[in-house]
């Protein structure tokens, strides 16, 4: 296992968090958990960076001030 490559920098919770285990669709050891804005909302993901198959999806509430900003669009 590789150790965290990036320096943990100030950017909002947009962060690629990366996941252990192995992807079920196509077996890479590519798993990343982060926030995607999809219809219906924001939802936190953990999606293989190579096959870009979702294993896991739940909803996800981003800090206030952007989800106010997403109510007035
Ligand atoms: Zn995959």
């Amino acid at each position: 296992m590789p150790p965290f490559p990036r320096p943990q920098e100030a950017t909002v919770s947009l962060v690629k968090e990366p996941v252990d285990g192995a992807c079920p669709h196509c077996a890479a050891e590519e798993l990343r958990r982060y926030p995607v804005n999809s219809e219906g909302g924001w939802f936190l993901v953990v999606k293989c960076q190579n096959c870009l198959h979702s294993v896991t999806r739940e909803r996800w509430h981003l800090l206030g001030s952007l989800q106010l900003l997403s109510d007035t669009i």
